[in-house]
């Protein structure tokens, strides 16, 4: 490729490179995305101003839970150690990641090269939930380490969090191939392992990272865009949606960006509340 390139299209490219895909590209470079399209400002600046309130403060910006979503049948207010989750009355996260060992419960394990866990504080407030691990996290043995992990560091800065005081991890533990998205039985065989994570950790708010987190959470087919920001009960804790912090990395609406940042600050007050 010679002269320059569209910004809007390196920056397709880098994420699929982030996907660990090549695209081919099979149009001349006229067909760009839309042209309010923005790439993520978000990424180079700090979100939230000013400081967080102190703790202890009651906050407008803490959204009740939804109607819409309380009365709906699967906002269920849940418990913890509900039957068939498996999890067992104090179980460490140590105890669980023991019981997963080198798994072979399903046919990712033939591509992975590390089975990516989690990090961060086994007593959270705060737990991110992602998809899957990709290309780096698969290298490193660690969620959220690539450019969406990096972007997601500067999220939890910008509600005034280290990645030390909260807790990361994914649906699911492999990586699949290609960076596909984790099939049912994939989901189905590892989600028991998320759901004893959250129930050892006990997090006073579940953060879900995207679709596919949020659609292996509910068990049901939801749009993130109508989900986001919208507290809801899950298994004894809160759970908020959130946009994936790869999509952030795409071309997108402005309108995302603020959203984004009006969900930032009430995922912050809440912890802080
Ligand atoms: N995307 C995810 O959903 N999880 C990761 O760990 C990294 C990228």
């Amino acid at each position: 490729m010679t002269g320059r390139v569209d910004p809007r299209l390196q920056a397709w490219l880098e994420f699929y490179d982030e996907l660990g895909f090549t695209p081919q590209l099979r149009r001349p470079a006229q067909s760009v995305p839309p042209t309010h399209a923005t790439t993520a400002p978000l990424i180079e600046e700090a979100l939230l101003s000013p400081k967080a309130p102190g703790k202890g403060k009651a906050d407008k910006n803490t959204a009740p839970i939804s109607a819409a979503v309380q009365d709906s049948a699967w906002a269920q207010p849940g418990s913890l150690f509900e039957e068939g989750s498996g999890s067992k009355p104090g179980e460490s996260l140590e105890d669980i990641r023991t019981d997963l060992g080198e798994c072979t419960r399903c046919k990712l394990h033939k591509g992975r090269m590390t089975i990516v866990y989690g990090s961060g504080n086994p007593k959270a407030d705060l737990v991110f939930v992602g998809e899957g691990p990709g290309a780096d996290e698969d290298m490193q043995g660690l969620p959220f380490v690539g450019r969406a992990g990096k972007l997601l560091t500067k999220w939890i800065e910008s509600m005034d969090m280290t990645r030390d005081e909260v807790y990361i991890c994914n649906v699911i533990k492999c990586r699949p191939p290609g960076n596909r998205a984790p099939e049912k039985d994939e989901v189905q065989t590892c989600s028991p392992f998320l759901y004893r994570q959250l129930d050892s950790i006990r997090p006073k708010l579940i953060c879900c990272l995207g679709a596919t987190a949020l659609q292996a959470l509910l068990g049901k087919n939801v749009a993130i865009g109508k989900m986001r920001g919208q507290f809801m009960d899950y298994r004894g804790a809160k759970m908020v949606p959130l946009y994936h912090p790869a999509y952030l990395l795409r071309p997108h609406p402005p309108k995302v960006d603020r959203e984004l940042k009006q969900d930032l600050q009430k995922i912050r007050d809440f912890v802080n509340s």
